[in-house]
């Protein structure tokens, strides 16, 4: 039986669709929405879709940015002979906070996973290789310590090594299907730091 209307029922469902939203936040959430002023929620809606319009990956690096260069890519004052490789831009973000990071970034947007059927060709390791080209003195490989993360490690050492180029990795302080996001600044900088070359 539709207890709501049809209307609030779809509204629920839409956004019972995102991540960690199950369905009494999806409830409480859309009647939050319908309770919220009419400007509010226009602002609202006109943000997803400006940032979703408007939000692409740096022709670069990968990142998500709404610029043609990120501006990590775009400044002069980084290292751009060190790339630290990570799976999302929240990675990313995890590691600039520490403040410490001089290099630049090249974001896969996502992990080798065999089981779950994605292949090298679905992230974005070919805009890596090219990156590989120009000038790169060492590779710092930040994947996930999950079993994906490490298929994508050594996946990646595999094809660069024959370049000469240096590849490293970070320490395996970081806990075990850990996501790098969640791990503490300090984490980060130890691991980073203890880094060994594979
Ligand atoms: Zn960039």
């Amino acid at each position: 039986m539709d207890y709501y209307s049809n209307q609030i029922t779809q509204l629920m469902e839409e956004l019972g669709k995102l991540p960690g939203i199950g369905p009494k936040s999806a409830g409480r959430l859309a009647f939050h929405i319908i309770n919220m002023p009419q400007d509010q929620v226009k602002k609202l809606s006109d943000t997803i879709i400006n940032a979703k319009e408007n939000v692409h990956y740096c022709k670069e690096c990968c990142t998500l940015t709404d610029q043609e260069i990120c501006p990590i890519c775009a400044s002069t004052k980084r290292d751009h002979s060190t790339i630290m490789v990570v799976e999302n831009t929240r990675d990313l973000i995890a590691y600039e906070k520490t403040g410490k990071y001089e290099g630049v970034y090249h974001v896969l947007h996502g992990a080798i996973s065999p089981m779950l059927g994605i292949g090298p060709d679905d992230i974005r390791l070919k805009e890596l290789i090219a990156r590989l080209q120009g000038d790169v003195k060492e590779l710092i490989i930040a994947t996930n310590s999950s079993l994906e993360g490490e298929t994508t490690a050594m996946y990646i050492s595999k094809l660069v090594k024959p370049t000469g180029i240096k590849v490293s990795k970070i320490a395996s302080g970081v806990p075990v299907g850990g996501d790098l996001e969640y791990i503490d600044e300090v984490t980060l900088l130890r691991a980073l730091e203890g880094r060994t070359e594979i």
